[in-house]
């Protein structure tokens, strides 16, 4: 085994549970089915008899990226597509860090990226966000990281960071900076149209979240054509299956069916932050398909064991979220995926449940 391998643990996904009967708000996958179009074109590339599977995809995954391209306004050669996006944060970090090139993120932010970076012998520099959602550009600057991730909206706070800030981060820093746009969608604003102006902005995307498509792996890179260049030296040369090439490409096709989807997922989140703050809960701004979530306590100031106990509460009644322990800022909170109304009306139920059998109060008295 490398040094490297041997000093890493694996990243650890949210659970998968096998069985039915779950309602999952745990990997902030979509309530809603992927449009007709790419069930229609799946079933194309399938054929009756499954031929088309026998022969290689294409290497590039040129139609996709040329779908990508044409629906950001920018070319094929400033695209690369990965098998989901964390392919593509894969090749970054293998790409542009190691032993002697940090790589930089926000804290807390995605999990992966600390595993990616020691895989390649690179250590990691952290930039706090508060919970107010602010961090300091200064210090993304003064990191000395070859490479920083910075995940906006931020992952698991759901707090987008505005465009002037992203700006004052790529005026400033040096590094390559990747603006991990997974959550994008659901928010007011992305970073897209500073692609042109700054030569050192990647934008990673994902079909998993708001195109419905978690299971068919797809995701990308905008960037340019220098970066994706070198990308594409580390790539498989065959990463993409050829079913989620046309997945990816018939999904960006349908706008509209997008829209809509996203719009009431949106309201969903809304709906349920407000329910949620009626009970005394306190809820962060989120402009992603989540919310971090915290029970009202007797002290009214939320606890990490609070929330334990409430996700395991959630868990013994068949509702999978998240709880990330081991950060401060995050302990004292749930994150709940947006499901559609029903799931969110079950999960208020339970969590109501929860509340009204002391939950809270019991743990209050003892912490
Ligand atoms: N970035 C962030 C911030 C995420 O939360 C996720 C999903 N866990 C990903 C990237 C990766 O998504 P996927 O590989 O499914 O495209």
């Amino acid at each position: 085994m490398s040094a490297a391998v041997a000093a890493q643990s694996a990243y650890t996904p949210g659970e998968q549970p096998q069985g039915g009967g779950w309602i999952k708000l745990n990997t902030n996958e979509n309530p809603y089915p992927p449009s007709p179009l790419v069930v229609a074109a799946i079933q194309r590339e399938l054929g009756g008899d499954g031929a088309s599977l026998r022969l290689y995809p294409s290497p590039k995954s040129a139609p996709l990226r040329l779908a990508a391209a044409r629906f950001h306004g920018t070319n094929v050669e400033n695209v690369i597509v990965g098998n989901g996006s964390d392919d593509v944060l894969n090749l970054l970090a293998r790409t542009f860090s190691d032993a002697s090139r940090p790589v930089g993120m926000l804290d807390p932010s995605y999990s992966l990226y600390p595993v990616l970076s020691g895989l390649c012998a690179a250590s990691v520099r952290r930039v706090p966000v508060s919970i107010e959602g602010d961090f300091d550009a200064d210090a993304v600057a003064g990191c000395a990281a070859n490479i920083f991730f910075l995940t906006n909206p931020n992952a698991p706070l759901g707090t987008a960071f505005s465009r002037e800030k992203i700006e004052s981060v790529l005026a400033r820093f040096d590094g390559l900076l990747v603006v991990d746009e997974a959550y994008a969608p659901f928010a007011n604003a992305d970073t897209t149209g500073l692609l042109s102006e700054y030569p050192n902005l990647v934008i990673t995307r994902t079909f998993s979240k708001a195109y419905a498509l978690a299971g068919m792996r797809v995701g990308y890179a905008l960037a340019s054509a220098e970066v994706i260049a070198a990308l594409d030296r580390v790539r498989d040369s065959y990463n993409l299956d050829r079913l989620a090439q046309v997945a990816g490409a018939a999904a960006l096709e349908d706008t509209a069916y997008y829209e809509r989807t996203i719009a009431t997922i949106k309201a969903t989140r809304e709906a349920t932050a407000a329910a949620l703050q009626g009970r005394g809960w306190r809820v962060l701004p989120s402009q992603a398909n989540f919310l971090m979530v915290s029970p009202p306590s007797e002290r009214s100031i939320s606890s990490a064991p609070a929330a334990a106990a409430l996700f395991q509460f959630l868990k013994e009644n068949k509702v999978l979220t998240r709880h990330f322990p081991q950060n401060p800022l995050t302990a004292p909170f749930l994150r709940v995926s947006i499901g559609n109304d029903a799931e969110m009306a079950v999960f208020l139920d339970i969590a109501d449940k929860w509340v009204a059998a002391g939950g809270a109060a019991q743990l209050a008295s003892v912490s």
